[in-house]
């Protein structure tokens, strides 16, 4: 998910920088003065205990917003994430909304402050007053406005300020300029926020070519040791003559050739959205060793996925692939076959046991056809962005 509130004086340009990063990150839009304003054209219960305060410029009580923003959240479960305009304005409302994304089990990514003197916004409210129709944007209710913005939302930077999640941009500057301003923090903040998994399964599970396929889908960086190290061995480098002599006798190649690549691959990955691991880690010394190298970068797995097929499928695809140009050196005879699953079966299959209790598990029945399967994983790929945190 990612969390946005929009801070700054009435005025700000809160409100029109929100159609445009609804629109750019697919977020969903709170402003509760919109959702205020639509209770007092309703004349509802709630609209009309409002309506003398917002006529007078001063804020409606925490009680009357913490309902209408836990029902418009309530209301739209599967989004990708909200963007606030207008709340909080007080301390409580800072703690409510805290609490809230924790009920969500997410965060606030990002509270932007769009920051405009006093002076420019009474005029650009006297400007909007023309043609708003807004009963508060006329001069008494606007210093009305500024006075409780100055005393009560004002402090509230604070509660971010030491969270470390605020971020001030320069609203005097043009719309476009702002809007630039804030798409930049925003991309800033999402990079932050890899999604970095495991696929795992039998060989001939297909979970390479899934990886692959879930990876361009996704703008994600595959990473398979396996392609890795024969990418040494075309080359005959002398990590490549080491580990044929490996492959040729059916051993795993050791830890330390395969740390270094994957260290270099991380290391020059820009801009992908996260990685796909595949074929590693295989075994329990690899699983640790592939959460350091990623706490280094300040990251981690937060995801598995198990490609599901029964034995008898595998058998068959392996021979069928051992017979085309495809085969690899390790799949050229029934025996490498066989000990290929076999060294899955006890050096892998605990691995995913430790994955299980760590990690979120998703097992997709992988005995289907190459598109269905595809369909299954990224549906569970898609779930995972929304939950990232
Ligand atoms: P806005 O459209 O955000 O400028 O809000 C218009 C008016 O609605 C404000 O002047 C307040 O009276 C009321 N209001 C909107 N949001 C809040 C809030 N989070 N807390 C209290 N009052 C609010």
């Amino acid at each position: 998910m990612l969390n946005i509130a929009l801070f700054g004086p009435p005025g700000a340009g809160k409100g029109t920088q929100s159609e445009y990063l609804i629109q750019k990150f697919k977020l969903f839009y709170i402003s509760t003065g919109d959702i205020l304003r639509k209770e007092l054209a309703d004349e509802s219960k709630l609209g009309l205990e409002a309506k003398s305060i917002i006529a007078q410029g001063g804020l409606v009580s925490d009680e009357i917003i913490v309902q209408i923003i836990e029902k418009t959240i309530k209301n739209n479960p599967d989004v990708n994430g909200f963007l606030f305009d207008g709340f909080p304005r007080t301390f409580v409302q800072a703690y409510i909304l805290e609490g809230l994304m924790i009920k969500m089990n997410t965060k606030l990514d990002l509270l932007i402050s769009i920051e405009v003197s006093e002076e420019e916004s009474v005029k650009r409210l006297l400007n909007r007053g023309k043609t708003s129709g807004r009963l508060d944007d006329n001069e008494e209710v606007i210093r009305n406005r500024l006075k409780e913005y100055n005393n009560k939302t004002l402090p509230v930077l604070n509660f971010f300020k030491e969270r470390g999640n605020y971020v001030a941009v320069n609203g005097l500057q043009d719309i476009q300029e702002v809007a630039t301003d804030i798409v930049q923090i925003v991309n800033n903040e999402q990079s932050k926020k890899l999604l970095n998994m495991v696929i795992f399964g039998y060989p001939g599970s297909g979970r390479g070519s899934l990886g692959k396929a879930i990876a361009e889908k996704y703008n994600l960086e595959f990473v398979a040791t396996g392609a890795m190290l024969d990418e040494e061995i075309k080359k005959n480098t002398a990590i490549g003559k080491e580990v044929r002599n490996l492959y040729e006798s059916g051993q795993l190649v050791p830890d330390e050739i395969v740390i270094r690549l994957i260290e270099q691959k991380i290391e020059n990955t820009k801009n992908a959205k996260g990685f796909i691991f595949k074929g590693y880690p295989r075994t329990l010394v690899q699983s640790y060793i592939l959460d350091g190298i990623l706490k280094k970068h300040e990251s981690s797995i937060n995801k598995i996925i198990e490609i599901d097929v029964d034995t008898l499928e595998l058998i068959r695809r392996l021979d069928k692939r051992s017979q085309t140009d495809s085969a690899m050196p390790y799949d050229s005879s029934t025996e490498r076959i066989v000990q290929r699953l076999e060294q899955h079966k006890t050096k892998t299959i605990p691995v995913i046991e430790k994955y299980k209790e760590m990690h979120d598990v998703a097992v997709i029945d992988g005995q289907d056809s190459f598109e269905t399967v595809l369909e299954r994983v990224s549906l569970e790929i898609e779930n995972s962005f929304k939950n990232l945190k």
